[in-house]
């Protein structure tokens, strides 16, 4: 990146180490307007494409979108500077995604059949959403495979992960070999307010037996509460995040809820590894937040392009979690534009006709 473009920023940069490398580093920066406490998008997708046996096909919760409407939301996230990234990648400051791009999670709930299948010739179904993801991949080499796929062994959804018996174990694996997330969406999919502890860490435990078992390198440390349900006490919902059962330990990062808003990143003071919330697919509701975040009525989080350094406008400065980004290096810039000068007073009368007098 030349650095000429720069000019086109006139904020005053306020450096707290003022090393050559990092003065290059921020100074490239700056035309991006980097907020590294701004707010990033997780969206929650369900069925893409499925056939429905009632009602629209398309419904008004988002359950179920069309390919075409996931490919043009991939056309604008990449127009408006996104960058998908898996969930378990966003959960320490140190966010790796380049200069100027907002960090994008898409995250696939219950493993549903129209995520992940294959056509009875054995080619992958186009219009499935790994395909659809591949494609755009293709089209964009800049724009990684990521995503973050929530699966379970079974439910009302599937007989098996991705629907289709038999070939589980080859779509687990396949998902874990790209780079793709795959992680905890309970066992059976009850609601969780209506479990104890026990039946908690088996719901937990139990799914990370199921995936390991058919594909050893998934992570499965990250959760999504079933139908957005959350345990009734806080102690409950510790249980989700560690725990044994059946001599199997689980871990997980954090819980993502559902239907909700933007979600904060982790170098904020009030971010939450409890509380990640996802924007969900209704129509035209992740196009409406496109908008929103692009035109900043609401500020995105924007990368400055190094992972140990975090840059944030002043007025922002006050939500850094400074215990949490100890080691890091911090760049403020201000951002507010500065009052006009004020205009010069006119002279007295009086002194005028004095000066008038002398000369
Ligand atoms: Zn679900």
């Amino acid at each position: 990146m030349r650095t000429s473009c720069v000019p086109l920023f006139s904020a005053v940069i306020s450096i707290a180490l003022m090393g050559n490398a990092l003065g290059q580093a921020a100074i490239k920066a700056r035309s991006f307007h980097p907020n590294e406490l701004g707010s990033i998008p997780v969206l929650m997708y369900h069925a893409i494409g499925a056939h429905s046996s009632r009602g629209a096909r398309y419904d008004k919760h988002g359950l179920n979108i069309s390919p075409e409407t996931l490919r043009k939301q991939l056309d604008m996230m990449y127009a408006a500077n996104w960058y998908p990234v898996n969930m378990r990648d966003i959960l320490t400051p140190t966010i790796n995604v380049p200069l100027g791009k907002t960090p994008v999670v898409l995250t696939f709930d219950d493993a549903r059949g129209t995520q992940f299948s294959y056509l009875p010739n054995g080619t992958m179904d186009p219009d499935c959403a790994v395909a659809i993801l591949e494609e755009f991949h293709a089209k964009h080499p800049d724009w990684p495979l990521k995503a973050s796929f929530y699966v379970l062994p079974r439910s009302k959804y599937n007989p098996t992960p991705f629907y289709q018996p038999g070939l589980e174990t080859k779509k687990l694996n396949y998902l874990v070999q790209k780079g793709y997330e795959v992680a905890n969406h309970s066992t059976s999919h009850r609601m969780m307010r209506t479990l104890n502890a026990e039946q908690l860490r088996w719901e937990m435990a139990e799914c990370v037996r199921y995936v390991k078992s058919r594909a050893a390198g998934a992570t499965m440390d990250t959760m999504a509460l079933p139908g957005g349900s959350t345990p009734r006490t806080t102690e409950l919902m510790n249980t989700l995040l560690n725990g044994t059962e059946g001599g199997t330990s689980y871990h997980n990062l954090c819980i993502l809820r559902a239907w909700g808003d933007t979600t904060l990143p982790p170098a904020h003071k009030r971010f939450d590894i409890k509380e990640i919330k996802r924007i969900g697919s209704e129509p035209g509701y992740i196009e409406g937040w496109i908008k929103h975040l692009s035109s900043g009525e609401e500020k995105p989080f924007i990368s400055d392009g190094d992972p140990n350094m975090i840059t944030i406008p002043k007025s922002r400065e006050k939500y850094l979690d400074t215990a949490r980004t100890v080691g890091m290096k911090i760049v403020v810039w201000e951002d507010k534009t500065p009052k006009p000068a004020k205009p010069l007073e006119e002279e007295p009368k009086k002194h005028k006709k004095k000066k008038t007098k002398d000369s």
